[in-house]
């Protein structure tokens, strides 16, 4: 390999529980509006429309277990969503091999500037300052689907400052998680180390310095994350 000018950046890693190795991110996709009562909530229909998906870059992933307010927004919402971790891709995968692809599940949070969010869809401009900021995704630690399955129903809940604010379950989701790989994969070169956040139930809301966020996905160990 021939030498650098600049170091290279480091790729994001995830801890894999249970052991001391990491899982290398290539690439982090998002989907919109995958429950039911989350669209209706923002103003949208929640008949099933085709599914839509926007990206936070792999270095937004964050472990640390505290989120830096960001600047240059008032409005900072959680949104608690199941993460998909893939080991292998390709392209058009078909509905019948996507979960082969899967290598694990983790708790994650996809931290929004709602109110740059807001201003860009209302301006038909992309919603990278709402979504792909410093650290705007903390994650939990990745569970091999060898161990955890791949879980298509469990209760999906965030509490901040021990109140529930989200409250839903994996089996409400509009897009299941073999069909957004598919759907993905008509449309991108998926591979390995690609990260896709599959939604977040209704009661998404503002946090602010000092909360202390819990996210649960069932089965999986709660991530527990201070705004700082
Ligand atoms: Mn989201």
């Amino acid at each position: 390999m021939p030498e650098t000018v600049i170091e290279p950046a480091q790729s994001a890693l995830l801890p894999v529980k249970g052991t001391d190795k990491s899982f290398p991110v290539r690439r982090v996709y998002c989907i919109g509006r995958n429950y039911a009562a989350h669209a209706v909530e923002m103003g949208h229909d929640p008949d099933k429309e085709p599914p839509f998906f926007f990206q936070k870059n792999p270095d937004n992933l964050d472990t640390s277990g505290t989120f830096p307010y960001p600047p240059k927004s008032a409005d900072v919402h959680h949104e608690i969503e199941l993460a998909v971790a893939l080991k292998s891709g390709g392209t058009n995968i078909p509905l019948s091999e996507a979960l082969d692809h899967v290598y694990g599940y983790a708790v994650a949070l996809d931290m929004t500037r709602r109110d740059l969010q807001g201003e860009a869809k209302k301006m038909g401009r992309p919603w990278e300052v709402g979504k792909a900021f410093e650290r705007s995704a903390p994650i939990g630690p990745l569970v091999p689907a060898t161990e955890c399955g791949h879980p298509d129903s469990g209760r999906v809940t965030l509490h901040v400052n021990g109140a529930l604010k989200q409250d839903g379950d994996l089996n409400q989701l509009i897009w299941k998680v073999p069909e957004m790989i598919s759907y993905l994969s008509d449309y991108f070169e998926l591979a390995a180390g690609d990260v896709i956040l599959t939604g977040t139930p209704a009661g998404v809301g503002p946090v602010s310095a000092g909360d202390v966020l819990e996210g649960h996905v069932d089965g999986f160990a709660p991530l527990s994350v201070k705004v700082v």
